[in-house]
């Protein structure tokens, strides 16, 4: 039975020793090479780590973070991707939530660490490196791996949090497994395969490059970041690495087609196109189809908290600009269903009524890292099982069936968006805000048409000193675009924040 993710990674080795497992802009590991560079990493580990533990890895993603994340799985605790790019307080706030001993970075990061006032042991992966397997070693490691279990923690994704706070989903090897699998055998990944990664690693689109790539003895081709800035770039890029798969967020596709890149060049091996994150547009789908038509579209569609995705729906027909493209069915395993205002199961007969989409199923996760209330007030029991215990995602978001009982987005139920495939809690940049000096009280509004976020804010200071002060605090992708000062902010009968009034003074 595979119980550890390992299993894969030794499985391809085996058969495919001399492969290439993943390549980057400078380098690649054969498969033979990626478990012998994870094992020197998991040997250099040992005498810092404990088990279970969260081990976060402060890199920029390449073939070096990829055997960082698997000595580290080797030492049976869990990685988490801190992106050195972030500011410092974000950070911050990540590794206190965490409380880790060790963070693992490399030479070209080291020098950033010391600005994160971080008080347990900070290692290089070149040091690690040089750690010898020796029989003591060995057997250690064969130890772990003897006594691990499916439950164990795989990696902790963190996302944005409505309090201020980013929030860590905790994602064991099980719900990994069972979705790999089902992932997998349902689009045909297979050792033929060359995915080209797209995601960030601390993104979970991530999660279904590496390990269909590892499962199946596939090839990971970590594309370079900047080529989404060139797309002629990139489509050369694709084309000479013999690409075939792409698993990617939809504003990436997006690039492609709003700068016409096919009028520049069509690669000629990708046969697959998987894609998330938010509502694919008909427009820019019927494009890619148009020079792929016969490679496979799939739209998929899920949060972290449940592993990736949960529905699928294989585009089987032409789609007009103004039909909505379906997200489909569950994928095998897992239950998605829709609940009504009262948790009322809403059946699929019943096209076109909005509910809340719930899912249940060995994929949902294992709840936010150290913190129990958020965790508790999303992960809950199953309302329409009354007789035994099942935890179930409550997404947040809004769907319905259509005429043929395809699941279908409708909207969100809060102030999360996504804005150029990032999620984001509208929520914590408005704490960004609140905080900066001079500020009484900041909202803000996704702008969907114009693709803007829109800060309204109240006080006495102005765009300039805000936008200064976030720079500190939160990733440039949830910088907004415009700032708005406001005489007093409106607010509605109930006393909140009136954000339709809001917009409706910004449009006038
Ligand atoms: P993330 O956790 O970053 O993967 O973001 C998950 C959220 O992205 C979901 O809760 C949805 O709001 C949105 N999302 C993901 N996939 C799709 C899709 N195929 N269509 C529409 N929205 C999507």
């Amino acid at each position: 039975m595979v119980n550890n993710i390992l299993d894969y990674l030794y499985a391809s080795k085996n058969k495919y020793p001399d492969k290439v497992a993943v390549a980057d802009d400078k380098t690649s590991l054969t498969y033979t090479d990626l478990v012998g560079n994870a094992g020197n990493v998991a040997a250099g580990l040992l005498k810092y780590v404990g088990r279970r533990k969260p081990v976060p890895v402060y890199m920029d993603k390449s073939c070096m973070t990829l055997a960082v994340f698997m000595g580290i799985v080797m030492t049976g605790n869990f990685y988490v991707l801190l992106d050195p790019s972030h500011p410092v307080e974000r950070i911050n706030n990540i590794l206190e939530t965490l409380d880790a001993d060790i963070i693992v970075t490399n030479e070209k990061n080291i020098k950033k660490t010391d600005k994160l006032g971080f008080k347990g042991t900070i290692i290089c992966v070149e040091e690690l490196l040089s750690s010898e397997i020796t029989g003591s070693v060995k057997a250690k490691l064969d130890s772990i791996k003897e006594t691990h279990m499916d439950i164990d923690p795989l990696y902790a994704i963190f996302t944005s949090g409505s309090t201020g706070v980013p929030k860590g989903v905790v994602v064991n090897h099980r719900s990994v497994i069972d979705f790999i699998e089902c992932f997998t055998e349902t689009f045909n990944i297979s050792d033929n395969d060359i995915i080209g990664n797209q995601a960030p690693f601390d993104f979970d689109v991530s999660v279904k490059d590496i390990y269909s790539s590892l499962k199946c003895g596939a090839t990971l081709r970590i594309i370079p970041k900047s080529m989404f800035s060139f797309p002629t770039r990139l489509l050369d890029y694709l084309d000479d690495s013999n690409v075939t798969t792409l698993i990617w967020a939809v504003s990436a596709l997006c690039i492609v087609t709003t700068f016409k890149g096919f009028d520049y060049k069509i690669p000629g091996s990708i046969n697959k196109v998987i894609f998330s994150g938010e509502v694919m547009p008909v427009k820019h789908l019927n494009i890619w189809r148009e020079a792929y038509p016969d490679a496979m579209f799939v739209n998929v569609y899920g949060p972290t908290e449940i592993t990736c995705n949960c529905t699928y729906y294989i585009v089987d027909r032409e789609y007009g600009i103004d039909d909505v493209l379906p997200m489909g069915k569950a994928f095998k395993n897992e239950r998605v269903f829709l609940l009504d205002e009262s948790d009322n199961l809403i059946s699929e007969e019943e096209a076109k009524k909005i509910g809340e989409i719930c899912v249940s199923g060995t994929a949902v996760t294992m709840g936010y890292f150290n913190n129990k209330d958020k965790t508790d007030s999303a992960f809950v029991q199953n309302p329409l099982n009354k007789y035994f215990n099942e935890i179930i995602y409550r997404t947040g978001d809004l769907g319905y069936y259509n005429e043929e009982g395809l699941l279908c987005f409708s909207s969100r139920k809060d102030f999360q968006i996504k804005h150029n495939g990032h999620r984001i809690e509208l929520g914590e940049i408005d704490m960004a805000i609140n905080a900066v000096d001079g500020v009484v009280r900041a909202c803000c509004i996704y702008d969907q048409k114009n693709n803007k976020i829109i800060a309204f804010y109240e006080g006495d200071t102005d765009n300039k000193s805000i936008t200064h002060t976030l720079l500190g605090k939160l990733p440039k992708f949830m910088l907004p675009e415009v700032f708005e000062k406001v005489e007093s902010m409106p607010i509605t009968k109930n006393g909140k924040i009136d954000r339709k009034a809001l917009m409706e003074g910004y449009n006038a």
